[in-house]
């Protein structure tokens, strides 16, 4: 029999419910368990494909093509699994699918309400999770806060799923936040107590508390939480805001979380939880290491979570080679503005991350114009490699014509042009080519070397492509188009001969890489940002050795 463990929050969205959860995932894994995820967002949008990043963060895509929320970035990344297309359920897609039964006549002579026919859909997607995967565990995350007007029919659904499969089955885990009032240096609990009281009036009460806070919280705190909550005093747990995202699973573990988790769910634990690894790896997050920077040239760079897997991607492979990653966050619409150039003079790497619209393209061009020019460390993503390949065209035609379809419909010169499957669509949402195929590398190649693979399946989400009538102009240039799919036509990586690493890729290297396995493509980028460092400041050498003599 499949467990549940329902994650609400609880007084202000934000307060890391889903890195709690992928937390409390790893820490079941590292027991034995099989574990699956999925978020439900009670927004009305089908998925956060047509959102604006700004909005939402940014789209995390799965294997399997599915546009989803930010936090099942956080999942695959803690618990090392990959997620579906069940991972996501939103109010819109629960609703689109009700409202297409009914118009095929499925509930014929019936009158359709939120309970019971959206509350039984959403308990369908949440039981597909259980049977689509057959695991051991499924942590199911309520968007937003209790309280919240659009997530009650999905309280509704979480507190009917402990009577449909059993008390023994399903654990309710309240997220809260303790505010810190300077003024009297304290931390408070009462919006915990109201919160609680309010998922109660719902019908839940919760199992676990987890009380994060941004200070150390006193036991009094705990102990006043269980009085008023009715939540015995070892399932309140004191959650301190973490200096190191991944080492949450073991200060969880720390306070016996996992251990209350399985002797309520009656899970017979198969081992006894394994982190030595993953303790391993946080020794290494901490140890001290010189910094290196990078700039990521975006349009969204004042919010950081609208590149949350690119950031993530950066720290994995920065701690893999000997650097503290420090990301310059440069805004693409400064450049074209001539303005902010002066950020550029002690990167060591850039990277152009995905992006859609005219807004800011001529900034990333131009980014990428530099890093050809002064022989900087470069990695495109998606839209980073069509830019890259866009200012090549403009460099050697000596014209600024040459562009995107997406951004210029007119242009003599389509360097990226619409994937012919894309021409007539009607519709926006979920119709981009989305999520894995293979590519095949050329051997010889910077790519194939990076790799150490023949083959690879990587993550898309896109709908321009490179234009194969100008493979030959551009391959005369030294542009070396070193990844395509497996019939040759689409070209998935494209890099420069001439040039210490300057490479994109049509697809997203940043939505696999996790903390213990860090991303070839980010690899072999910091490799090279290293050795241009070292090569730009000869001191460097001697502080990385300074470093790493130093004991803790
Ligand atoms: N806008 C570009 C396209 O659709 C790039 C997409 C992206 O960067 N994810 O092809």
């Amino acid at each position: 029999m499949t467990k549940f463990i329902f994650f609400t929050g609880g007084v202000v969205s934000s307060v890391g419910k889903g890195v709690t959860a992928a937390a409390l995932g790893r820490l079941l894994k590292a027991r034995g368990f099989t574990v699956m995820a999925q978020k439900l967002d009670p927004y009305i949008n089908v998925d956060p494909g047509t959102m604006s990043p700004y909005q939402h963060g940014e789209v995390f895509v799965t294997e399997d093509g599915a546009e989803t929320d930010l936090d099942l970035g956080h999942y695959e990344r803690f618990i090392d699994i990959n997620l579906n297309q069940a991972s996501n359920v939103t109010t819109g897609g629960v609703y689109a699918e009700v409202i297409a039964r009914e118009r095929r006549g499925d509930y014929l002579g019936g009158t359709i309400q939120v309970i019971p026919h959206i509350t039984n859909e959403i308990k369908r997607c949440i039981h597909a999770v259980a049977d689509k995967n057959g695991v051991d565990v499924v942590l199911v995350e309520v968007g937003g806060t209790v309280g919240d007007i659009e997530s009650l029919p999905f309280m509704e659904a979480l507190r009917q799923m402990r009577s449909d499969v059993g008390r023994e089955n399903t654990l309710y885990v309240h997220v809260t936040f303790l505010p810190y009032i300077g003024a009297s240096n304290e931390l408070k609990t009462k919006p915990t107590q109201h919160s609680v009281r309010e998922l109660r009036g719902i019908g839940i009460q919760p199992d676990v508390i987890i009380a994060r806070a941004d200070h150390d919280i006193p036991k009094e705190h705990i102990n006043k939480i269980s009085l008023f909550c009715d939540v015995r005093q070892e399932a309140v747990i004191p959650a301190k805001t973490s200096e190191i995202l991944y080492n949450i699973p073991v200060l969880l573990a720390e306070t016996g979380l996992d251990q209350i988790v399985v002797d309520r769910l009656g899970l017979a634990s198969k081992q006894e939880p394994d982190l030595s690894i993953w303790k391993g790896m946080i020794e290494e997050i901490r140890r001290p290491k010189p910094p290196i920077r990078i700039g990521l040239v975006g349009k969204y760079v004042e919010l950081h979570d609208a590149y949350m897997s690119v950031r993530e991607a950066l720290y994995h492979a920065g701690h893999a080679n000997n650097r503290k990653v420090e990301i310059e966050w440069i805004h693409s619409n400064d450049l074209e503005r001539d303005k902010g150039w002066e950020r550029f003079t002690d990167l060591d790497g850039v990277v152009v991350p995905g992006g859609f619209g005219e807004r800011g393209v001529e900034g990333k061009i131009l980014a990428a114009k530099w890093a050809r020019e002064t022989q900087v460390p470069y990695l495109g993503l998606c839209l980073g490699m069509q830019v890259m390949c866009i200012e090549l065209a403009r460099y050697i035609l000596n014209s600024d014509e040459p562009n995107s379809t997406e951004f210029d419909s007119q242009t003599e010169h389509p360097v990226i042009s619409l994937m012919p499957d894309q021409h007539e669509l009607a519709d926006m949402g979920g119709t981009m080519r989305l999520g894995a195929y293979p590519c095949e590398l050329v051997p010889g190649t910077k790519a194939a070397q990076a790799y150490g693979e023949a083959a690879v399946s990587e993550r898309h989400r896109h709908r321009w492509e490179f234009n194969n009538s100008y493979r030959d102009r551009l391959g005369e240039a030294g542009m070396v188009f070193s990844g395509l799919s497996p019939n040759g036509r689409l070209v998935e990586i494209a890099e420069l001969a001439d040039h210490p690493f300057m490479l994109g890729s049509q697809f997203h290297p940043e939505f696999k890489s996790r903390p213990n396995h860090p991303h070839p493509l980010f690899m072999a980028l910091l490799a090279a940002a290293v050795e241009h460092q070292e090569a730009r400041l000869p001191q460097v050498e001697r502080i990385v050795e300074q470093v790493n003599e130093l004991e803790f």
